[in-house]
């Protein structure tokens, strides 16, 4: 059975055509991921740099011969884009063109008028070396990712060595070898390449509504303002950290902060300004703070930290530098920045219980206020009593005590 290049090609395009349409509707429409979007682009150059095999041997082979070439390399390229999103983030503009502007030099170069495969070996090699990159990025995914990640990676990699091969075998033999001309024909090469092309759209599609997914999850669990964890997203980890340190009875602390006076910024440089203190507060937090350490924002201005494998001195030497750090920020205005109060609880103290922590640091932040602020205080016993609302206020108006 000899498959007829040229109908396959047209197969090709509508298939490819079909595919964008649906995709663009059903999958980019709804999720609107960089994902989705990078295979949309793919698709289209798919689509476009498939007709120009349709003008092979008449006139205007000596412009869509390089032009088809390129077109094809920008699609494996925005398949990469694509899956490189899934990890970090767009390329550049120059990561993104070197592939096909190789491919076209070498295309023009190699007298296209005439050679229907002009710039072969380049444009081959390209094709593999970006579908490669694509498979690559895909195993480089956390292995919880996604279920369609594994397979999407296997046949984009099988997709790399087929283009591969034929390089090879077309720098080898030429296009008239018998191995090129066997194996790695156009008409093979166009229907394993649609069988793919349907493949990869289906997990496409799976995989851009799990990006968004994933997104809209790490954005519930962040405070906007700040980008510390917030609330729940602080207390849903710290639980599964203090798990942890009960386990295998190490130590820990669970740390309350709150800027003092904090009212007084906003009454006296107005609410922007005390937008700018709560954020360097939460850059003073992340400069000090290991990476393994819990930061969030509790509410209004503040703030709770869960120091895994830290004594309570150590955590007391920690909300000095914390304090440090934020002085250490500019204001807008110039003015001083707030002073802050902390309570200090061990977790071990409390049996690894989070609420009675919380509710022990809780009664220490507000010995620290009523004692003067600017300090830290450690929890006595498994939870001091609080009455902060009742307790007689020192007067507020001045930023630091
Ligand atoms: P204390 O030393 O006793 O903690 O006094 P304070 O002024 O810091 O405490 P108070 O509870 O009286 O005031 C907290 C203020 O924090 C009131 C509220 O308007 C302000 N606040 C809460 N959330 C935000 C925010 O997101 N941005 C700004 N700019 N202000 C906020
Ligand atoms: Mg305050
Ligand atoms: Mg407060």
């Amino acid at each position: 059975m000899t498959l007829d290049t040229t109908t396959l090609r047209i197969a090709f395009g509508a298939i490819a055509i079909t595919l964008f349409v649906l995709f663009y509707t059903v999958s980019f429409r709804q999720t609107r991921s960089a994902y989705s979007a990078w295979w949309c682009a793919a698709v289209a150059f798919f689509f476009t740099g498939t007709f120009r095999f349709l003008l092979d041997g008449t006139v205007h082979q000596a412009w869509a011969n390089p032009l088809g070439n390129t077109l094809l390399v920008m699609g494996t390229v925005s398949v990469w884009a694509g899956a490189r999103t899934l990890r970090t983030s767009n390329p550049g503009w120059l990561q993104l063109s070197v592939a096909p502007l190789l491919t076209l030099l070498a295309s023009v170069l190699d007298n296209p008028a005439a050679n229907s495969w002009a710039g072969g070996p380049v444009f081959l090699g390209m094709m593999s070396l970006t579908i490669g990159l694509a498979s690559w990025e895909l195993w480089r995914l956390p292995g919880s990712y996604s279920k369609v990640q594994a397979p999407l990676a296997v046949s984009s990699g099988f997709l790399a060595v087929l283009y591969l091969a034929r390089c090879l075998a077309l720098v080898a033999g030429g296009p008239d070898g018998h191995v090129f001309s066997t194996y790695f024909g156009s008409g093979i090469t166009t229907l394993v390449t649609m069988l793919l092309l349907v493949v990869v759209s289906f997990s496409a599609a799976a995989l851009s509504a799990e990006q968004i997914a994933t997104d809209l999850r790490a954005r519930a669990d962040r405070d906007a303002l700040t980008g510390l964890l917030n609330r729940s997203g602080f207390l849903d980890l710290a639980a599964t950290h203090t798990d942890r340190l009960a386990r295998t009875e190490r130590p820990g602390t669970l740390i309350l902060a709150d800027l003092d006076f904090f009212k007084s910024v906003n009454d006296t440089h107005g609410h922007a300004a005390g937008d700018t203190v709560l954020k360097a507060f939460a850059e003073a937090c992340t400069e000090t703070v290991r990476s393994t350490d819990l930061v969030g924002r509790y509410g209004g201005e503040e703030f709770i930290f869960l120091l895994p494998g830290a004594s309570v001195s150590r955590s007391e030497d920690i909300t000095r530098a914390v304090s440090m750090a934020l002085r250490g920020h500019s204001t807008p205005g110039g003015f001083e920045m707030p002073t802050v109060s902390y309570g200090v609880a061990a977790l071990e103290a409390t049996g690894y219980d989070l609420d009675a922590a919380i509710a022990a640091a809780d009664g220490a932040l507000y010995a620290a206020k009523a004692s003067g602020r600017d300090k830290s205080v450690r929890a006595i016993g498994p939870a001091m009593e609080r009455g902060r609302d009742s307790a007689v206020r020192p007067p507020g108006g001045s930023a630091g005590a």
